[in-house]
């Protein structure tokens, strides 16, 4: 009997996309493929074997729906592998799903493939710095890293739909609010100059602002400027726990270059660095280092910025 994997997500965009992590393992495992979705999404999934859960609520916007959705749906079908979108709802419907299962669940995972009654993926450890190989038993649920398989095409398959009925959520929308939109764009910047500890007091990130709007490119700043200072607000923390940066030129100034930091700058083009210690790991990381104060090595570069551009 070939193997049953489903790719699931809340959004058809990221479903579409998880839908190409099952194919490469159905390629490798004779699988069977079917693309789940909720609600009316048919017509926007990709594939020739759809399933859409339907019930009296609206289920793509709650994880608690969906996970309920998917667990009933489940009972019936009996899949060997749910693949879910690593969005963020993804991951809430993979752990209540996993937990409604009795199952196992890893997240994160690329390179996914099954050998020996277990589904064998690949996942980013120590902030991206290791790959580590991960394997857990049938049947199980997982979550695909996003961006790492190109999203499908939506097919006209109609598709099955299957009706959940009347599922009750525990928790309860209360009201949705728009987040204060910010100024800066740090994920489309093209360059980024970015402070750190190094800067002595929040005044002095005037220098940094100017660095940015002489070379204009935005302003990006390590965690502890924003989270523990406060003297940036958080849409500019770079790192694993801020924003993912892809700029052709990333400048890192007084950052020490702690792992962390370095996850979310990794993918830039070009990382130069001024740093006083010749030792900081930033340089590690970096294509280019100026070892030197940044008080006196911004003013010089500054000046001289000044200077070509009259
Ligand atoms: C779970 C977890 C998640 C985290 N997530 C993130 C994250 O997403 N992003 C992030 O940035 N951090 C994150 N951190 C914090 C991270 O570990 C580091 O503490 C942080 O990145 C250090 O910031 P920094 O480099 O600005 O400061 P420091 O490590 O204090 O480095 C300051 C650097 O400035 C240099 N310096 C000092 N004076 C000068 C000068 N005058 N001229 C030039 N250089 C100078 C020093 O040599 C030093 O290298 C996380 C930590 C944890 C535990």
């Amino acid at each position: 009997m070939s193997l049953k994997v489903w790719a699931v997500s809340e959004s058809p965009d990221v479903a579409n996309e998880v839908a190409a992590a099952a194919a490469a393992l159905a390629s490798s495992a004779g699988a069977r493929v079917t693309v789940v979705g909720f609600d009316g999404t048919a017509s926007m999934l990709t594939g020739d074997d759809k399933l859409i859960l339907k019930g009296a609520l609206p289920i793509a916007g709650s994880p608690e729906l969906a996970a309920e959705a998917l667990a009933f749906a489940s009972k019936d079908a009996k899949p060997d592998v749910i693949l879910v979108g690593s969005t963020r709802n993804g991951k809430e419907i993979a752990a209540r799903v996993t937990v409604k299962l009795g199952t196992s669940c890893m997240t994160d995972l690329f390179g996914i493939s099954v050998a020996e009654g277990a589904l064998r993926a690949k996942r980013n450890a120590f902030a991206g710095r290791l790959i580590a190989d991960v394997s857990i038993p049938l049947p199980c649920v997982a979550t695909v890293k996003a961006g790492t398989y190109a999203s499908q095409p939506p097919s006209a398959a109609a598709g099955a739909q299957k009706d959940v009925g009347v599922l009750s959520p525990k928790a309860r929308l209360i009201e949705r609010r728009e987040k204060p939109k910010g100024t800066v764009d740090l994920k489309g910047a093209k360059l980024i100059v970015s402070a750190g500890r190094g800067v002595k007091k929040k005044e002095d990130l005037a220098l940094i602002n100017d660095l940015a709007s002489e070379l204009d490119g935005a302003v990006g700043c390590s965690r502890p400027l924003s989270s523990d200072m406060g003297w940036l607000p958080e849409e500019h923390h770079i790192g694993l726990t801020g924003i993912s940066v892809h700029p052709d030129l990333y400048l890192a100034v007084g950052i020490s270059g702690q792992l962390q930091h370095v996850a979310g700058i990794k993918d830039s083009k070009i990382i130069a660095s001024i740093n006083n210690d010749k030792s900081a790991p930033i340089f590690e990381a970096s294509d280019y280092g100026v070892v030197g104060d940044l008080y006196a090595v911004l003013p010089a570069m500054l000046k001289e910025l000044k200077a070509r551009r009259h």
